[in-house]
């Protein structure tokens, strides 16, 4: 089971979109890197501007990492790498305007932000017992298959736990871009043309989500079907 050629077949493809989207990400940020925009404001300017402008309490701070950017709800912080905090580009205003578009979400109650941080507790106890659970469930399945598939089935319902978090991470990512784009639009932040490279950043951006989700469920769908297979067998 540790090497099994039925989880590369159905988790494989998922493995690949994610490697794709990273490398996608990177060179659209890069290309618009270099493309300082006719605003001329930093990241860390847009943002706080935005932020200023919706009349909301939130501050704005470097943080250390690439691409590390993002919204503290808690402690209303928005922290921007140090790229993204000074440069004055294309894919570093796109991003500032991401992230002050999750300080907007925040402010504004969206729901699925809401969730999405009531499940992040919940996430990781479910996540870090998930693969224990699973791997003792299958060992036991051997030997005890109606034993195994209890511990199996309750490796699951944690593993399940992290496909849904991760589900609803995509339209708070996706609604967020929104914000952004029309923020970016209404504000004058950036031209026509510019907007249209921030949207090329974002939806990459995007893509790097839509993998990792597509990962987790099709991870699931192989526990489901190894959980199944197995009891056939028998
Ligand atoms: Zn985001």
């Amino acid at each position: 089971m540790f090497f099994d050629p039925l989880y590369f077949l159905i988790v494989g493809p998922a493995l690949v979109l994610s490697i794709v989207a990273q490398i996608w990400v990177k060179r659209a940020f890069g290309k618009y890197s270099k493309v300082t925009t006719s605003g001329g404001l930093t990241g860390a300017e847009v943002a706080q501007r935005v932020v200023q402008n919706a009349g909301l309490g939130v501050r704005v701070e470097r943080v250390g990492g690439f691409l590390s950017d993002h919204y503290d709800p808690r402690s209303r912080v928005l922290r921007l790498s140090p790229e993204v905090f000074d440069g004055r580009s294309i894919s570093s205003v796109g991003v500032a305007a991401h992230e002050a578009g999750h300080a907007l979400q925040h402010a504004r109650g969206y729901l699925p932000l809401q969730w999405r941080s009531a499940l992040v507790p919940i996430t990781s106890v479910g996540s870090n017992l998930a693969w224990p659970l699973l791997m003792i469930g299958f060992i036991i399945m051997t030997m005890m298959p109606a034993l195994g598939m209890k511990v199996v089935l309750a490796g699951i319902a944690m593993f399940s736990l992290a496909v849904v978090f991760q589900l609803i991470t995509l339209p708070v990512e996706f609604d967020a871009s929104r914000r952004a784009v029309a923020v970016l639009a209404n504000q004058g932040f950036v031209s026509a043309v510019e907007l249209e490279g921030v949207k090329k950043v974002l939806t990459a951006a995007a893509m790097t989500y839509v993998a990792a989700a597509a990962a987790a469920v099709l991870q699931l769908l192989y526990f489901l079907l190894r959980a199944g297979v197995l009891r056939r067998n028998d």
